[in-house]
């Protein structure tokens, strides 16, 4: 991911303890160890996390680029504003996912049905145009012995999309990660998106979702059991 090497240049602060605890977890959290993110996360009197000038430079370039003045009134504050929104759309990166799913409840009553988790609202960006990717994702497990709270799916969701994704790979991750911490029998996940790199740009083209699906288990190796899934994730 080419942004990463240009945080790296902007290094020279010192690590935190975190950022390198952090660091150990994951390929994914490297930039975390650069420096940015402690200095970014550094807040101003006002509360607000402070944005550092580099940062802010870049997205003046990137308004004179766009064909604006980055100096007139209008858009005096906004690399500032970009900078932190950049940092929220992509927080994210600031967690693990698999830790939502640390915590399980072993006495589930004898329920050994499917459980289903529907249209879950998300929004991420795309990481070829970093443009908006808006959409629902439904996902479904059929546990062995130990359920989540149900709340955890859509936390496990968000940890994933709130970074530079593409749908395909975003779908793999919220399947892969509910299979390796919860070890149940199936897991099911069908994310239906838009992509803004297609309705505000190329072939511009509005209405359109794009579907993807992962199926792992029982779910995938049974077709009894993903038309069943499929049934209840996506009702007639
Ligand atoms: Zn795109």
């Amino acid at each position: 991911m080419a942004i990463y090497p240009s945080f790296q240049r902007l290094g020279g602060w010192q690590l935190r303890g975190s950022a390198r605890a952090l660091n150990r977890k994951g390929r994914l959290m490297n930039y975390m160890a650069s420096g940015l993110m402690s200095r970014a996360d550094e807040a101003m009197g006002d509360g607000k996390l402070v944005v550092p000038p580099e940062v802010q430079e870049a997205i003046r370039t990137l308004i004179r680029w766009a064909g604006d003045e980055p100096d007139r009134e209008g858009l005096v504050d906004t690399p500032a504003r970009v900078g932190r929104a950049w940092r929220e759309y992509c927080r994210g990166y600031g967690e693990d996912p698999a830790r939502h799913l640390a915590r399980t409840f072993e006495e589930v009553g004898g329920y050994d049905e499917v459980v289903v988790l529907r249209d879950i609202p998300f929004q991420s960006h795309c990481e070829h145009h970093m443009a908006p990717i808006t959409g629902t994702a439904s996902i479904a497990y059929l546990p062995r012995d130990r359920v989540v709270g149900i709340s955890k799916l859509a936390r496990v969701l968000h940890g994933y999309a709130e970074r530079l994704q593409i749908q395909e790979r975003l779908t793999a991750e919220v399947a892969n990660c509910i299979w390796d911490n919860l070890q149940p029998r199936g897991v099911a996940v069908v994310i239906e998106a838009q992509h803004g790199c297609m309705t505000g740009r190329g072939v511009r083209v509005h209405g359109v979702g794009m579907v993807t699906s992962k199926m792992l288990g029982c779910f995938l190796d049974d077709p009894t059991s993903r038309r069943e899934v499929l049934s209840l994730m996506r009702p007639a």
